[in-house]
């Protein structure tokens, strides 16, 4: 990948001109199913503008309950939009689409104006667990039976789709706009695009630039992208493989509540007394293992391309010493 950036076509993005953007966003926008696709520096970023591309200010946005757009990314859409967001709560980041419905407002003198609906695939806050497309086809009737646009954060998109055995298309076709993530499984140092039709994307650019992320020579990280797509894509089944043997050994330690992953994240619950999450992370660390304390009472461990099964083993040993 260090290469592959270093060998990098570049021209000026912001006049339009890099062709190794030009060929990520062409290649991502065909992946989804999409007319066309944007590079944005970060997903939140590509979030935001999806939102901002959907909404106006004094509207709302449907979104679920422990969802990356409500949680992690400082009230963007009330600070940036001035949209307010409605947390629908969700089994696994499996929105029912009668709570969904439920929280469209009637479009009456007294409430404000619902103008969107978010989704998450894979929910990160559950364990990077898996929405069923079904769910996703049911959640897109409701929204079209509101007239209303679906954004997808699809972050880790890629998981969920090697996870299920299906094209990323099949997944995107639930969303307008869909945003994905290359700094996430992908292992590229930055990067996320947006993808939806050519209208919305080019209004996106706007966006994109009054928000600050229109970067010039941005093909040495468009070639990070475009090299984890050949490289990268195809292993993460390995990543899976591996979150699910961290899993096995965490069921039969003592004082930890793993939770079945579908993909390459593991929540893992902590249930001992007087021994919070943040110091079991703690001294983790001091064994080489990094594993997020996201809660008071849960960890959180990725696994990814610079994990590999020796390393299990050291976070199985280490989560053992730890816990006795
Ligand atoms: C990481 C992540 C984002 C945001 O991406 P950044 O590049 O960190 O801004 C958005 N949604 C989900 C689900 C994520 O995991």
């Amino acid at each position: 990948m260090r290469q592959a950036i270093a060998e990098a076509v570049v021209d000026d993005d912001v006049l339009g001109k890099d062709p190794t953007a030009d060929q990520l966003e062409r290649r991502v926008a065909e992946m989804l199913g999409k007319d066309a696709a944007l590079f944005f520096p970060s997903g939140t970023q590509a979030n935001q503008t999806g939102i901002l591309l959907h909404t106006r200010p004094g509207s709302e946005a449907i979104c679920e309950a422990d969802s990356h757009v409500f949680h992690y990314e400082y009230a963007s859409a009330a600070w940036l939009g001035g949209v307010q967001l409605v947390p629908v709560a969700s089994r696994r980041g499996c929105m029912n689409p009668d709570d969904v419905k439920a929280s469209v407002r009637p479009g009456d003198r007294h409430h404000p104006r619902t103008t969107l609906v978010c989704v998450e695939q894979t929910h990160g806050a559950s364990g990077g667990s898996v929405v069923p497309v079904e769910a996703l086809i049911a959640l897109r009737a409701v929204a079209d039976d509101h007239g209303l646009p679906v954004h997808l954060d699809g972050a880790r998109l890629w998981h969920a789709a090697a996870a299920l055995e299906v094209p990323l298309s099949d997944i995107a076709a639930c969303a307008d706009t869909v945003m994905v993530s290359l700094s996430k499984g992908l292992g590229c140092p930055a990067g996320s695009l947006l993808a939806g039709p050519a209208d919305l994307i080019e209004e996106a650019w706007t966006i994109r630039k009054r928000l600050g992320g229109g970067m010039r020579q941005v093909g040495i990280l468009a070639a990070a992208g475009l090299y984890a797509l050949d490289h990268n894509l195809e292993r993460l089944r390995e990543d899976h493989t591996r979150a699910m043997r961290l899993f096995d050994a965490c069921t039969r330690i003592d004082g930890l509540r793993p939770v079945r992953p579908d993909t390459n994240t593991v929540r893992i619950d902590v249930v001992r007394d007087g021994l919070p999450a943040q110091e079991v992370s703690r001294r983790l660390d001091a064994h080489g293992v990094w594993i997020l304390a996201l809660g008071p009472d849960w960890l959180r461990a990725v696994t990814h391309l610079d994990v590999d099964d020796d390393g299990i083993d050291r976070a199985i040993a280490a989560l053992r010493e730890v816990l006795t």
